[in-house]
């Protein structure tokens, strides 16, 4: 569909990493405003950042609270300690770096630091973030399903068009129009002012239409839809007149009603297209579900579990792995002497349970003990197996969680495991 499905496993094993850290610091709180978020874009130097860094922890001696002054100048110190790691550039796309004295519960506290690098897109700006959370919003941002959607809005006097990437505006061209008021000028026949004004409207929408094109056209392969806003009825007679190229035009997913059509419309318009984005955000999900359970039924291409998923990944025979987004689980892996492998899905509060080779019966050895996605998207990174992460925000996604165990795969061909 868009161009996130040729990044490729590598990216997408590096989104779960980033998302599993993001959730972990979503959860944490401080006991006063003394968690520190600091996002640093790919141009800003390093030695910028220390300076930065040094300015707050001196301005931080004006904390009143002995306990959060302490906190801060700690978190402050230990970023600081951080960014000696790096020459004075950061690593491509900037780098986020989190730190700060974390409840736990009985009035303790406890110091954490991590360092996010190369997210999925670049930093935008620098950002100082010293509050009781802390700021995880942006990278969030980052991980959604990414679309990519061209944006037009539209008057009779002035016109924005631009894209919609992932959960970014980002405005590209503007116009605005020789289109006369209603009011003609003296000595004019009404007549006469009323086919010129309908001309330079004409001439209004062709050059919109004209900007658009020029935009979209090029990326119509990549483009997940197209959205367009206005008042009433400028952007009906736009999307009436048939002014945009026709592959444009059928790939039109609404028009919505936007008082704006600056650059602050674009917005607006995403705003107002709520509904129809998040329905197309599950439509993959959707679509590879209905394929899953469709071979489950009639063909024989389908696989799930935890067990019988990975035998058939291993076999390389697993075209489309699915995962539920909301698995959490472990896997642990042992070792037999006489060189089997067993394989134990766990929870992950669970003990690492001891058990006996499968095989032959002896005694195992725990191996190493991992996330359970990681271990299946590592297999599906070396098999040339697609993964697909699916939302459990409608009923066949919550099916893949509750009934299959979060783990299922459309296969190559059938195998018979
Ligand atoms: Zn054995």
């Amino acid at each position: 569909m868009s161009s996130q499905e040729q990044d490729g496993g590598q990216t997408d094993r590096q989104k779960y990493e980033f998302r599993k850290v993001i959730e972990e610091l979503e959860d944490y709180r401080g006991s006063g405003t003394q968690l520190v978020s600091i996002y640093v874009p790919e141009d800003t130097l390093i030695s910028d950042v220390v300076a930065h860094v040094t300015q707050e922890h001196s301005e931080a001696s004006n904390i009143k609270s002995k306990e959060t002054r302490t906190n801060v100048q700690d978190a402050l110190k230990s970023i600081k300690d951080r960014l000696r790691y790096y020459d004075n550039e950061p690593p491509e796309n900037g780098m986020v770096l989190f730190s700060g004295a974390i409840d736990t519960g009985g009035g303790r506290s406890d110091m954490i630091t991590r360092v996010l690098e190369s997210p999925p897109d670049p930093i935008q700006s620098f950002r100082y973030h010293c509050d009781s959370e802390f700021l995880t919003e942006p990278l969030e941002g980052m991980l959604a399903d990414k679309g990519l959607f061209g944006l037009i809005v539209l008057d009779r006097r002035e016109a924005n068009v631009g894209w919609l990437k992932g959960k970014r505006v980002e405005p590209v061209k503007s116009a605005s129009s020789l289109v006369p008021g209603k009011q003609r000028k003296g000595g004019q026949s009404a007549q006469r002012f009323a086919r010129l004004r309908l001309e330079a409207i004409d001439n209004f929408y062709q050059e919109v239409a004209g900007m658009a094109n020029d935009l979209f056209v090029p990326e119509r392969h990549d483009l997940d839809g197209i959205l367009v806003g206005g008042p009433s009825p400028t952007k009906d007679e736009f999307l009436d007149g048939d002014y945009l190229h026709h592959e444009l035009q059928d790939m039109v997913l609404g028009k919505f009603d936007v008082a704006y059509t600056d650059e602050s419309g674009l917005h607006d318009l995403v705003d107002a297209a709520e509904d129809v984005l998040a329905e197309h955000e599950i439509l993959q999900d959707k679509q590879v579900m209905e394929e899953f359970f469709s071979e489950l039924h009639d063909g024989k291409k389908a696989t799930y579990g935890f067990d019988q998923t990975r035998q058939n990944l291993n076999m390389g025979s697993v075209e489309q792995l699915l995962i539920s987004e909301d698995l959490r689980k472990d896997v642990a892996t042992y070792d037999c002497p006489n060189g089997h492998t067993e394989y134990e899905l766990l929870d992950r509060n669970a003990e690492t349970p001891e058990i006996t080779c499968e095989t032959c019966g002896e005694e195992v050895d725990l191996e190493k003990r991992e996330d359970a996605i990681e271990h299946l998207m590592e297999l599906a990174g070396q098999r040339g197996t697609e993964t697909v992460f699916v939302s459990t925000d409608f009923e066949k996604g919550e099916q893949l969680l509750t009934a299959f165990g979060g783990i299922a795969g459309i296969l190559r061909y059938s195998t018979g495991v």
